[in-house]
């Protein structure tokens, strides 16, 4: 659970809070998953079926500008977005399925550092998305 609401750390950060963005913050929140802006509209639909796709649009690039959420390129053209959070975790996305498996890999978010660092740099950030077919052959289920 988070300590703060995304709707809360909006508002800290300054972000006007319509009752259209409550919706799709909610919404977001409530993903367990990655979901795209229509995925994401469908849901806030739930709550508020006079929702526009351009609201979602705007509210996400709000949260994105606020560094509220991450927005994922997963290879298939549409934007995934998610609820950011301290613990940062890589995608793997199953190319059979397109189910997206989360990790953490303490040596992996070391060594993202030392090629940074060997190149120059000091990290900021990063996004790392691995594409993949189960090695037995068969789709994995949740
Ligand atoms: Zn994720």
């Amino acid at each position: 659970m988070l300590a703060l609401s995304l709707l809360d750390r909006a508002g800290a950060a300054g972000a006007k809070i319509t009752p259209q963005r409550k919706v799709i913050c909610r919404a977001l929140e409530c993903s367990g998953d990655h979901p795209d802006v229509d995925q994401l509209l469908a849901r806030a639909r739930e709550s508020d079926p006079g929702l526009s796709l351009a609201s979602v649009y705007r509210t996400l690039r709000a949260l994105e500008d606020l560094d509220l959420v991450w927005k994922h390129d997963f290879g298939d053209g549409r934007a995934r977005y998610e609820v950011r959070h301290d613990d940062h975790h890589d995608h793997l996305i199953d190319t059979i399925s397109g189910q997206i498996v989360e990790f953490h890999d303490p040596e992996l978010e070391a060594l993202k550092k030392r090629i940074a660092a060997r190149l120059g740099y000091r990290l900021e950030g990063h996004s790392l998305a691995l594409f993949g077919r189960p090695a037995d052959g068969e789709s994995q289920t949740p």
